[in-house]
């Protein structure tokens, strides 16, 4: 066993596409990284398994394992599918046991939660939430989820949250694209998600010109779903990242397309002043999920003393 001035914990970041893991303590110490194609639960697995075993090799024993990963997932212990990852339509990976193939692997505390409580942990840790309450992490990219940290605790509730899933407004008139949610139709991913722009327009959203009609449709949604989480959570803050949300030309028309849809009525100076600084951007950018991943396990450490 190596010395090491800081714990080290191991990262997960489940992505439908691809995982990356990581070996570190905090953004100022990685120590090592890896990414790994999503294919069948049990070959990613392996691959990840792997991969800690043999940083454990070079860089010492790991202390604990954070996991952020794609759901829908069940995050609560005392869950008889607690690990798993719930009937989804990825192939394969309904009723995966994930966890289950971690901890066959490591006897170590396993921290597993979605990928945007993850994000949300890591922002509040190291990033744009550091020493809020209640904010909110959402991402909008391939698919569109939100994280939610509310008086001092990652939100699980009945399950987890499903913020890319509320209904919108749809004027058909304005956008007649049916949306693209195999469940809902045109909820907000199935109007906004990466997936949905190019489906509507017949081409990569990452193509399209920044003054394309496209984004202000983008941003009315975006919009109408952070006056949907504002009235309901009254978060404190707002972090929009994901492919889409970090785009440069959305921040500010989101930002006063919420004000103008909340229309005065939460008397917030936060809103009705300084919405710059109640909407933002990622502090971590696209690594909120890795190091979210990295602040999970940190925190079962020192929930399990
Ligand atoms: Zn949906």
């Amino acid at each position: 066993m190596k010395n090491n001035a800081f714990p080290l914990y191991g990262a997960i970041e489940g992505g439908g596409t691809k995982f990356i893991c990581a070996v570190g303590s905090g953004p100022s110490n990685i120590r090592a990284e890896a990414r790994f194609d999503t294919t069948t639960p049990e070959e990613t697995m392996a691959h990840v398994i792997d991969f800690f075993k043999q940083q454990e090799e070079n860089l010492g024993g790991l202390s604990a394992i954070g996991f952020a990963c794609f759901g829908p997932l069940d995050p609560n212990p005392a869950s008889p599918t607690y690990g798993h990852i719930l009937p989804t339509p990825k192939t394969g990976w309904a009723n995966a046991n994930v966890v289950g193939m971690l901890r066959n692997e490591f006897n170590l505390p396993i921290a597993f939660d979605t990928d945007v409580n993850g994000a949300a942990l890591g922002e509040w840790r190291w990033g744009k939430a550091q020493g809020l309450q209640t904010f909110i992490y959402l991402t909008v990219g391939t698919g569109i989820g939100g994280g939610a940290y509310v008086e001092g605790n990652l939100l699980h509730g009945l399950i987890h949250p499903e913020m890319g899933h509320i209904p919108l407004r749809h004027d058909l008139e304005k956008d007649p694209f049916e949306g693209v949610c195999p469940f809902h139709g045109d909820c907000f991913e199935g109007l906004a998600s990466g997936v949905a722009i190019e489906k509507r327009w017949g081409m990569r959203g990452s193509l399209l010109t920044p003054d394309h009609v496209a984004w202000d449709l983008e941003v009315d949604y975006i919009a109408q779903a952070l006056t949907s989480y504002t009235m309901t959570l009254s978060p404190q803050r707002i972090i929009v990242g994901g492919g889409v949300g970090s785009l440069p030309q959305l921040l500010p028309k989101v930002q006063k397309r919420t004000r103008e849809l909340i229309n005065g009525y939460v008397q917030s100076p936060v809103i009705l002043e300084n919405i710059e600084t109640y909407i933002v951007n990622p502090g971590l950018g696209n690594r909120s999920g890795m190091l979210g991943a990295i602040a999970l396990a940190e925190q079962s450490l020192q929930t399990a003393l």
